[in-house]
């Protein structure tokens, strides 16, 4: 049996942090991710908004963060995919799909999320073949092609930008008038002679034959089409909150619900970064709320041996 103080389920920004304050701390700390470390880091090309690095490759600081928590004796398991996640009196149990189980006495949640489906005819169709939800690991397979990127917040904008290395000309289409993303992206992009914004369109479905060749979108009640090489998708961010096998507050978005101190409804469990309800996701952000929970959980687990020992 594998006992731990805490187990940190999620090896991006917000769970290395974590888990780098609860080793300082001298608690046995296990790291668990389904798969390499560095989460949304390693979906971001450049960081440049992480104070102390003016730019960085989300890779490179993905690699930095991990190499840091190691330092200080954590124990990484990466490509280690959870089934679930139970409590059984205080202990936090933590299931693997491999079949092993571990304890612990503190579990912090920060395990992120995936991106929203567009939820086309097509879509899934061609994933892999022109439809992707990631610029930096697909872009540069479009070399010289014209592409469509769907949505309108800031992961569009800003990857539709970035996009604009590759393909001749993005097509940014989002279904309202008004763009959700940052204005220092939006006045970005539009400066950006390669971009052309196409907004009130609803896009119904994705064509092609062995690849994506055509995107089709409403507007105003009119059927139009582009062809593009391929369809980027950014809708937003469904966060991995369904592991629990216990009952977790969340909202209605499934992000989980914490106090000031990252604590969920479950005493001893604590959910940091991209999975908990608020009002950003940054990196620095997620490193808060890592080091918030380390601190919290190193409190709770004082407690917890000082009743043991009473
Ligand atoms: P987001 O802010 O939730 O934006 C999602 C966009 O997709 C919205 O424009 C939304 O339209 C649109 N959308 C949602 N469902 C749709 C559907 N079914 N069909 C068509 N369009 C749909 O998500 P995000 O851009 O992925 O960003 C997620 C979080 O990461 C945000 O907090 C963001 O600030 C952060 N982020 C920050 C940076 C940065 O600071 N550099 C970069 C990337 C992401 P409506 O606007 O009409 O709702």
């Amino acid at each position: 049996m594998n006992e731990y103080d805490v187990i940190i389920v999620g090896g991006g920004p917000a769970g290395l942090a974590a888990a780098l304050y609860t080793a300082r701390m001298d608690l046995k700390t296990l790291v668990v991710d389904r798969g390499p470390l560095g989460g949304q880091l390693l979906n971001t090309e450049l960081v440049e908004d992480y104070p102390g690095f003016e730019s960085v490759l989300g890779s490179d600081l993905a690699l930095k963060m991990g190499d840091h928590a190691r330092k200080f004796g954590v124990e990484i398991r990466d490509f280690e995919p959870v089934k679930e996640i139970d409590v059984e009196g205080s202990t936090k149990v933590v299931r693997l799909e491999s079949g092993e189980e571990l304890h612990a006495r503190a579990l912090i949640m920060a395990a992120g999320g995936l991106p929203r489906y567009l939820q086309v005819p097509g879509e899934k169709e061609f994933w892999g073949r022109g439809v992707s939800y990631c610029a930096v690991c697909d872009g540069a397979f479009f070399k010289g092609q014209e592409l469509a990127v769907v949505g309108g917040g800031d992961a569009a904008v800003e990857e539709g930008d970035f996009l604009t290395r590759y393909a001749s000309k993005v097509y940014i289409i989002h279904r309202r008038n008004e763009l959700r993303a940052q204005p220092i992206l939006v006045d970005r992009a539009r400066a950006n002679p390669k971009i052309e914004f196409v907004l009130d369109a609803h896009v119904k479905e994705i064509v092609g034959d062995e690849k994506v060749q055509i995107v089709r979108y409403d507007k105003g009640g009119e059927t139009r089409e582009l062809r593009v090489g391929g369809v980027f998708i950014f809708v937003g961010f469904v966060p991995n909150s369904t592991l629990f096998k216990v009952h977790v507050d969340h909202d209605a978005g499934g992000y989980i619900l914490t106090d000031r101190n990252m604590q969920t409804s479950v005493e001893g469990i604590w959910a940091v970064g991209d999975v908990r309800a608020q009002l950003t996701k940054q990196i620095a952000t997620a490193v808060g709320d890592g080091t918030t929970a380390a601190v919290a959980a190193s409190m709770y687990i004082t407690t917890l041996k000082d009743a043991a020992r009473a």
